[in-house]
């Protein structure tokens, strides 16, 4: 007989977190399946040309090894990290670069690669400062977005899922820099953030 649905997703999921898991929202598969489709526009759009992808510091790391592999274009990719939240999970707008990028990016064709766009903060003060060292395009991969979140408008090439207003874990996505391995995107207990 056919497992449940909801515990053959988290079969992957290390034990000692799957009880901390309170629903998945977007599976593994479904993950998976919309990389192969936008990894196939990014071709497409990008065709003839270099990209340098540039992932956003910790949460940009699976969709960046996951994005990078299925490119058939050429790419090359840094990373950045910047520091928008405090310990809270809501955007604090103040926005500061703890690691830059190793190299120039005049010229160039460069796309962002980010998990999740919120309240957009982030993004909006990460394209100005990236814009103003006169790359030859700027656009924007994020895996996730909610759009009732937004503060600032930010175009968003390139988006993976729109999800509600709900702290989602996983997929790079952390708490307290837990649960970043979990191969879906889900939400906590709310047991799990002490409340
Ligand atoms: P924004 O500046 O758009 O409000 O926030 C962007 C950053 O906040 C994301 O890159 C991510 O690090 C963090 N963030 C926003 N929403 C969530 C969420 O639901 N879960 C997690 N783990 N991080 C989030």
């Amino acid at each position: 007989m056919a497992e449940p649905a909801a515990s053959h997703m988290l079969d992957t999921v290390p034990p000692v977190l799957r009880d901390d898991i309170e629903e998945v929202l977007v599976d593994e598969a479904r993950i998976q399946a919309r990389l192969d489709e936008l990894a196939a526009e990014i071709d497409r759009d990008y065709a003839g040309h270099d990209v340098l992808l540039i992932g956003v510091l910790k949460g940009a790391i699976l969709l960046m090894a996951d994005l990078t592999r299925r490119l058939t274009i050429n790419s090359s990719i840094d990373f950045m990290a910047v520091s928008s939240y405090g310990s809270a999970t809501s955007s604090s707008g103040t926005v500061r670069i703890l690691k830059d990028l190793d190299a120039a990016i005049e010229g160039l064709h460069v796309l962002i690669v980010e998990d999740i766009v919120d309240s957009g903060l982030t993004l909006d003060y990460l394209m100005k400062n990236l814009r103003s060292r006169r790359p030859a395009s700027l656009e924007v991969v994020a895996l996730l977005t909610k759009p009732t979140r937004r503060e600032v408008d930010i175009p968003v090439r390139y988006v993976g899922f729109e999800v509600p207003d709900v702290f989602v874990v996983g997929y790079g996505l952390d708490y307290a820099e837990r649960y970043r391995s979990v191969r879906s995107i889900v939400t906590l207990k709310p047991e799990v953030y002490g409340g």
